[in-house]
């Protein structure tokens, strides 16, 4: 059994949904500005320092792209010596001197995302030409300065062919995992769907037939490989606002974070509890295992199927013959 929290240990912010990068898929549809009423760097720097005190051991720093957040190293500063800091990036101006600054700012782990294994497959994915020797020289420059770094990637229709030449080019480069995540149906993803989206039987035999070279190793998120996360998950976009998983972005408010300490919201709103420890209508055997919460990942489950307490299609065995290639009437309007 999960332990009952009433607080976060872990909290991810979405520090910004500026990006110089276009992605095709990108789940916060970002633009090259921040958008109206993002929270500053003193803001965080404030609602992490409140953070910490309630007891969050880890943060976890994504967007848009926290590199352009002015004042990201600030952030870094003033959370690295209470909390274990990750960040989630492109790449973006990452060289030997950003590298280095970050390492001094105290960050404990870069996540770099890979969109393929070459610069045609991942600049056509991003917009942007030169972006894909950026994700590489960055990752070779974190490691440079002592900072351990996962690659990233979605796996799409344009990724699965190239996984295993990606594992390659990521140990070589120095990375110590790889990341192999799922595509949810959110933002930009959700109109370019067809041109992107897998059926699980190809997401499986995508995974399935990479081998990984000696000493990288593979993360990847389908249940029940990878555990429901919902039981312990916090989030806060851009704006402020708590919403439990950035997985959740499109389907969910808990409240304002920077005027109701996140427990209070963790703990008192319905809608984040029944998430986390509610029932569900299936589940699989490994469901039982410690810190698993059973059904799979909430936030498909609902896109699918309309219920918070529905499993989860990206399970094989909850699957029941849902084409995961096919957007659900309500996610292809919404
Ligand atoms: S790099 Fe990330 S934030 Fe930027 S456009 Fe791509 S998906 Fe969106
Ligand atoms: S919605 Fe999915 S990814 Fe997000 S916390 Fe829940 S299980 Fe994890």
């Amino acid at each position: 059994m999960n332990p009952v929290l009433h607080s976060p240990p872990k909290i991810t912010v979405g520090v910004t949904e500026a990006c110089p990068l276009r992605c095709r898929h990108c789940y916060a549809d970002c633009e090259n500005a921040p958008k109206a009423g993002e929270l500053d760097a003193q803001q965080w720097i404030a609602l992490l320092r409140e953070l910490s005190d309630q007891g969050v051991i880890q943060v976890y720093f994504e967007g848009g792209e926290p590199l352009v957040k002015p004042g990201m190293l600030d952030i870094l500063r003033a959370c690295s010596p209470t909390m274990m800091t990750k960040l989630r990036t492109h790449g973006w101006g990452l060289d030997d001197t950003l590298a280095k600054a970050l390492a001094d700012a105290g960050l404990g782990r870069a996540l770099v995302d890979l969109a393929g294994a070459n610069a045609a497959t991942h600049d056509a994915e991003t917009g942007v030409a030169g972006s894909f020797q950026q994700s590489c020289e960055a990752i070779v420059a974190l490691t440079r300065v002592g900072i351990p770094v996962d690659a990233l990637v979605i796996l799409t229709q344009q990724a699965a062919p190239e996984l295993q030449a990606m594992a390659d080019l990521v140990a070589g480069l120095g990375a110590t995992r790889l990341g192999i995540l799922r595509l949810y149906p959110m933002g930009r993803a959700r109109q370019a769907w067809s041109e992107l989206a897998l059926s699980l039987d190809e997401q499986m035999a995508a995974i399935a037939a990479v081998r990984p070279p000696a000493g990288l190793g593979i993360m990847q998120s389908w249940h029940p490989k990878d555990r429901n996360c919902c039981w312990q998950a916090a989030a806060i976009n851009a704006f402020g606002r708590a919403i439990g998983c950035m997985y959740l972005r499109e389907y969910v408010d808990f409240g304002d974070a920077t005027k109701t300490p996140y427990g209070e919201i963790f703990r008192g709103n319905a809608q984040y509890r029944a998430l986390r420890e509610g029932p569900v209508e299936e589940s699989c055997g490994d469901c039982t295992a410690p810190q698993g919460r059973p059904g799979g990942c909430r936030s498909t489950a609902y896109a699918w199927h309309g219920r918070w307490s529905a499993p989860d299609p990206f399970d094989l065995t909850l699957n029941h013959g849902i084409d995961l290639r096919t957007l659900p009437p309500a996610r292809l309007d919404g």
